[in-house]
């Protein structure tokens, strides 16, 4: 029970590296690579659009920097527990509070393929 715990809390601590590296710019970037030029709300038009973000501060022998990185949400769903299938992130429209919600899934494989590539 010991070793699952501490599989569970490993497989954890990956996604959330995974996830730490999807900056704002990138999720816009991604977007925009996907064909949407102008991000306006699905239900009012508006281009007031705001991206949640995290900031985390991290100290290590190097030193302490912090990353800011998009703040994403799991949803309470069946199958495994880390599947990335169950992280969203969200678009929220300031004018009207549509909420848009895009998986992380093909974000995180472009920024990854992206970055391996280049
Ligand atoms: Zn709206």
């Amino acid at each position: 029970m010991e070793d699952e715990n501490e599989r569970q809390r490993q497989i954890k601590q990956t996604l959330q590296n995974r996830m730490e590296r999807v900056t704002p710019d990138l999720l816009s970037e991604f977007l925009f690579t996907q064909g949407v030029q102008t991000f306006r709300c699905l239900l009012c038009g508006s281009e007031d659009i705001g991206i949640p973000q995290c900031n985390v501060h991290k100290s290590g022998p190097e030193g302490s920097s912090s990353v800011t990185f998009v703040d994403y949400i799991k949803l309470d769903a069946s199958g495994p527990p880390h599947s990335l299938m169950h992280y969203q992130y969200r678009v929220i429209c300031r004018n009207c509070g549509f909420t848009h919600h895009i998986a992380v899934l093909p974000v995180l494989e472009w920024v990854e393929g992206d970055k391996s590539n280049g």
